[in-house]
């Protein structure tokens, strides 16, 4: 599996693209997506490069993923979520509809998300 070093959240890690930061960690940077689809919807990202889930969990240091999974939690109680729920979404290649090819979840809360899959 391999990983191109020009995908948009590598150039937003090297600080050649802007982004809306929200939370930044030893190993991981969150941002707000660029269109969001509910109130809250924001990406974790760890900083090393990592293409999928997969490729995090088998490659990662357990640092990282502690980090990594910290993050997630710090940013759902930051914005509230606990109490009427929220979503957390990782796609993965084709798929799963994976557009941009550095590993990240999407944290979706805010409002009410419908059903899971939506064709
Ligand atoms: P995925 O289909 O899981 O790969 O989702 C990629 C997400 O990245 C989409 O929700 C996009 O809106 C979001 N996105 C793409 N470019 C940017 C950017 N420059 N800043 C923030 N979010 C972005």
């Amino acid at each position: 599996m391999s990983y191109d070093t020009n995908n948009i959240f590598a150039k937003i890690l090297r600080k050649e693209i802007p982004c809306n930061p929200v939370v930044e960690t030893p190993h991981t940077l969150a941002f707000n997506d660029i269109a969001p689809q509910a109130p809250t919807h924001i990406l974790i990202i760890p900083k090393d490069a990592y293409v999928t889930y997969g490729d995090f969990i088998n490659n990662a240091s357990p640092e990282e993923i502690l980090d990594f999974n910290q993050t997630i939690a710090t940013l759902i109680e930051q914005n509230g979520l606990n109490e009427a729920g929220y979503r957390i979404i990782s796609n993965a290649g084709e798929h799963g509809g994976q557009e941009v090819p550095h590993f990240h979840v999407h944290l979706l809360g805010g409002r009410h998300l419908g059903n899971l899959l939506q064709e």
